[in-house]
């Protein structure tokens, strides 16, 4: 086949799906017009609750201030050192730069291109050389797969240091006998339009296990308010969901297991096509990826981007700069060469198209025109 156009993420085909249902939420929004912390907030806040296991839910703006959040609960000051994997979105150490403290970039496992624990001791230990001491982690679950919290929590047990899960990917995953959002205690997701739970807008939650922690949460979305609306006990935000996004997140909670069935059979039908051409995702053992992308490396990743957007095949690149080379933090004086498998998977990436409504017959065409291009 020469040409068809495929969608990289089909919001049309989720909403043609769930328009009853969207229509009614989104019209009992309207008729009551509590457009700010509406009852649905908190409908939303109880079963991401129950969804996830974690103990507590605070629904927020958007997934960077719920990271955002998290630090400022854990009372992070100017100056104090934060692990992080260099490669990731931007807003995972943009919040801990926003805070004066500072990022400490951690190189990746290249076989799932989350944070490589061996990398993270080695700069535990080298920090200590220095009589540094970091105050926590930030693992991000990228692309959909929970990072390898078992020995990720061990590191950070034997050093005192926090684990914040950024989840903003990968809602709904599983790792052992938890759900992602319930592993370290402190987690951060996004409802950003494209991933896997995403709303209409800008959102995003924070999930805790301490009460008292939830409810100092609960003070910062709100201008770190105490007892009532203009007594301020704390620096806070502005930082709460439209209630109409709570709405729209409410619809599509009712399909969401069903669509990360779907997921896992997309992703499952691009390895077994794939797999004897081009590297395909590992998902390690005793976990499971809501994919929120499915992303394949390759040395001529820029020419094989050109030859599928020709056969109308839409990739993106996540990511094409190490956090740790990006303008923006060259203050902190890395070079090229200091992350070396960071570098190498943003040199090599491309994430194709992704969604549960993707159909066979296009997978087809992205499988074969893939396969074609590899050997060109
Ligand atoms: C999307 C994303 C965020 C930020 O979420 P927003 O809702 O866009 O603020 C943070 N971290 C990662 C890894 C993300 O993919």
């Amino acid at each position: 086949m020469e040409k068809m156009e495929i969608q990289f993420v089909d919001l049309k085909a989720q909403q043609d799906r769930i328009k009853k249902i969207l229509d009614q939420r989104i019209s009992n929004v309207l008729s009551r017009g509590a457009y700010i912390m509406g009852p649905e907030v908190s409908e939303l806040e109880q079963k991401l609750t129950i969804y996830s296991g974690s103990k507590h839910c605070i629904a927020c703006a958007n997934g960077t201030d719920a990271l955002l959040a998290l630090l400022m609960a854990l009372d992070i000051q100017p100056g104090d050192l934060v692990l992080v994997p260099s490669f990731t979105f931007i807003a995972t150490a943009e919040v801990i730069s926003l805070l004066h403290a500072i990022p400490v970039f951690v190189d990746i496992d290249p076989a799932t291109f989350n944070i490589s624990v061996q990398s993270l001791e080695s700069l535990v230990s080298k920090l200590e050389k220095e009589n540094k001491r970091a105050k926590g982690i930030i693992c991000v679950d990228l692309f959909g797969q929970p990072a390898d919290y078992s020995e990720i929590l061990e590191v950070a047990q034997a050093n005192d240091l926090f684990v914040i899960e950024d989840a903003a990917q990968s809602f709904g995953a599983k790792y052992e006998n938890s759900k992602t959002c319930a592993i370290t205690g402190y987690a951060a997701t996004s409802f950003f339009p494209s991933k896997p739970l995403g709303c209409y807008g800008d959102g995003g939650a924070v999930f805790c296990d301490s009460d008292e922690f939830a409810s100092k949460l609960r003070s910062i979305r709100v201008h770190g308010q105490g007892s009532h609306k203009y007594e301020n006990i704390q620096v806070g935000m502005n930082s709460r969901l439209d209630t109409l996004q709570a709405a729209v997140l409410l619809a599509k909670l009712e399909i969401f297991e069903e669509e990360l069935e779907l997921r896992n059979q997309v992703a499952e039908r691009y390895t077994e096509g794939l797999k004897d051409h081009i590297r395909v995702p590992l998902i390690k053992k005793s976990r499971t990826s809501v994919w929120a992308q499915y992303s394949i490396m390759h040395d001529s990743r820029d020419q094989l981007s050109v030859a599928l957007k020709a056969k109308g095949i839409p990739t993106m690149i996540y990511y094409p700069v190490p956090l740790h080379l990006q303008k923006v933090f060259s203050t902190l004086g890395y070079t090229k060469g200091d992350l070396p498998i960071s570098e190498d998977a943003a040199g090599k990436i491309l994430s194709l198209p992704m969604h549960p409504y993707l159909r066979q017959d296009a997978q087809m065409h992205i499988i074969s025109s893939i396969i074609e291009g590899v050997k060109n």
